[in-house]
């Protein structure tokens, strides 16, 4: 039996106007010379006419992220270790930050996808921001100083706001299993090795294991090893 379609489905979507591209133009802070730029940066690959959608922009875009997260925690944040501007440049590219300024911008109202914009997802929401910043690089003439000068001036304070408030530290266990899904969708195996002390003073040995990478973390408390176990792994992914 055909699935029922869900009317909503079927309605096709307003035609924006070049007048709706000013507004998110705006908004965004630069002017396209070619605004077919724009448009595929803004086609999902569902959508019905795209000759053109928003993947390769996408791909160029994530590098570009990248670079100008880590060029911004490098001239602010100077006298922090690697291994904490690390995990400061993991949350800054995620999909959580990115999605939350690919909201703000209204991208959401301006995709061409096939179904319901209503429910765009925020990993579409996060390829969205990467596409468009992929789309004013090309747009530009691959000008990374006009590039890296808008972004900062847009997102600098909300990024800063991040580190300040440490909005980046989200636990380990969660942060390790994001990273071995994406590279192996894969999770990591956690294990008691040994208990010692007497009550109130035990002391936890947690081994946390994924593919031949493995490390053993201390605690308090099962959670509390957990958590440092899963921290080495973490870092030992990070500079692999
Ligand atoms: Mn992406």
């Amino acid at each position: 039996m055909p699935f029922p379609i869900p009317l909503g489905l079927v309605a096709p979507m307003p035609v924006l106007s070049s007048e709706d591209y000013k507004d998110l133009q705006e908004k965004i802070g630069y002017h396209f010379k070619n605004i077919q730029n724009l448009e595929t940066a803004l086609t999902h690959r569902s959508y019905k006419d795209s000759r053109k959608n928003y993947e390769l922009l996408e791909f160029l875009g994530d590098s570009i992220v990248n670079f100008l997260v880590v060029d911004f925690l490098v001239e602010n944040f100077p006298d922090h270790k690697e291994g904490v501007l690390a995990s400061m440049k993991a949350y800054l590219i995620s999909e959580e930050f990115l999605s939350s300024i690919a909201e703000e911008l209204g991208l959401d109202k301006y995709v061409k996808i096939s179904g319901n914009r209503k429910f765009v997802s925020s990993s579409v929401l996060a390829d969205l921001f990467e596409a468009l910043l992929g789309a004013i690089y090309i747009d530009s003439e691959r000008d990374m100083n006009f590039l890296r000068q808008l972004f900062f001036e847009k997102y600098g304070n909300r990024m800063r706001e991040v580190v300040e408030k440490g909005l980046y530290k989200r636990d380990y266990k969660t942060l390790l299993q994001e990273l071995t899904q994406g590279k192996w969708k894969d999770r990591p195996v956690y294990r008691v090795v040994s208990v010692v002390g007497k009550e109130h003073e035990k002391v936890f040995e947690v081994e946390c294991s994924i593919r031949e990478h493995r490390a053993i973390g201390k605690g308090r408390s099962k959670k509390e090893a957990q958590q440092e176990a899963a921290k080495k792994v973490y870092e030992m992914l990070q500079n692999t």
